[in-house]
């Protein structure tokens, strides 16, 4: 959405109206007489305190797109008893401006859980979205645009764990988060990026499958000697980065701290100095406190981790998730408004999903106590 006219003293700029026609009434984001949204006075007081924390990842010259939309959806937010979730690869304008948690998808989805919000907004992507309903079956889970997939979880199917399971009776099946809710239902035991070694050493079996991320697969049967049988779903964002493409990094930048998500390929976790989850990233960066560092992740990260942590220079190797993308201001505002799109996981897949989500749960608490 493009700033469209500055009036006054610069501080009254529109949203461009056309795709956006904002039919609820709201008091500090002003509307304009063509339904477009205001950056008046008031919004600019209202969102001030937003601005002050990103204007280092948000050029000032954009905020009076972003201020309007985001007064309006705090306004409606608290209206619709609503929270909104945001996870770490989403822009800074949503990930600081509108969310009230923040973090990765699994600690997204308790967090919703735990709130006595009627209504849930997702700013993600789909199996998120289910994994919250999963959690929050009696709540609203709004995911803004319903076509926010992902290569990773479309890989495979449920009848395809079911495949897997007849070729390789009694092997019990792993499953990334990263997966829809039916593939997660056929699974015995959910896995995340931080914990997926302990949970396939907690089975006690000699062999798994590992499902659907084959580059995680294949990070975890080099830390155990347990046998993994892989699956080759992939991300479209991690997959793209290649080892050449750190040697470059460290050839520009000397001293450069390299961070990986272990979606990456296992060539390029060889490359780099810390292989962590999107949680375990940021963790690191706590500790270590590198002067620069390079995030081989998925582009946005780097923005709001760099908003967390200002004295550490961050290198931004700029590869953006599509899905991801799909969210937006005016999409998350639409979903306010019309509570729509909703989603539905059915009852026998929430009760397999949870169960599965429950087991490595407590994987994490018998670990914790011990
Ligand atoms: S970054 Fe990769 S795993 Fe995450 S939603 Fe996008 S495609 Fe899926």
């Amino acid at each position: 959405m493009a700033a469209s006219a500055a009036r006054g003293a610069g501080l009254a700029m529109e949203c461009a109206p056309s795709q956006d026609a904002f039919l609820v009434p709201m008091s500090t984001a002003a509307q304009t007489g063509n339904g477009a949204l205001a950056f008046t006075p008031e919004v600019e007081r209202a969102t001030r305190g937003i601005y002050e924390q990103v204007r280092h990842v948000i050029p000032e010259v954009e905020w009076p797109v972003h201020a309007p939309l985001i007064a309006a959806i705090n306004e409606l937010k608290r209206e619709r008893n609503a929270v909104i979730l945001a996870h770490n690869y989403q822009t800074p304008e949503i990930f600081y401006g509108v969310a009230d948690y923040r973090g990765d998808s699994l600690g997204l989805a308790q967090e919703g859980a735990r709130t006595d919000a009627d209504v849930i907004v997702m700013c993600g992507v789909r199996f998120m979205a289910e994994t919250t309903k999963v959690l929050s079956p009696d709540k609203t889970v709004l995911l803004p645009d319903f076509e926010a997939g992902c290569s990773l979880a479309a890989s495979i199917t449920a009848a395809d764990v079911r495949r897997l399971k007849a070729q390789h009776p009694g092997v019990p099946v792993v499953c990334y988060v990263n997966a829809y809710a039916d593939v997660r239902a056929e699974a015995d035991i959910c896995c995340t990026s931080a914990n997926a070694v302990k949970v396939v050493e907690s089975l006690g079996a000699d062999k798994v499958i590992f499902i659907p991320d084959g580059y995680l697969g294949r990070y975890v049967a080099g830390q155990t000697d347990v046998e993994i049988i892989l699956w080759e779903g992939t991300c479209e964002v991690h997959e793209r980065f290649t080892p050449q493409d750190i040697r470059e990094f460290r050839q520009s930048r000397p001293g450069v701290h390299v961070i990986a998500h272990p979606e990456c390929s296992p060539a390029v976790l060889r490359e780099v100095d810390f292989v962590g989850s999107t949680s375990g990233m940021i963790s690191h960066i706590e500790a270590e406190k590198p002067d620069e560092v390079v995030l081989i992740t998925e582009c946005s990260m780097s923005d709001n981790v760099a908003v967390k942590f200002p004295d550490v220079e961050f290198v931004r190797p700029c590869n953006l998730c599509p899905h991801m993308k799909r969210i937006t201001l005016p999409n998350i505002l639409r979903s306010l408004q019309t509570l729509t799109p909703a989603i539905e996981v059915a009852p026998e897949v929430v009760d397999g999903a949870r169960r599965s989500l429950e087991r490595m749960l407590a994987v994490g608490r018998a670990s914790a106590t011990a």
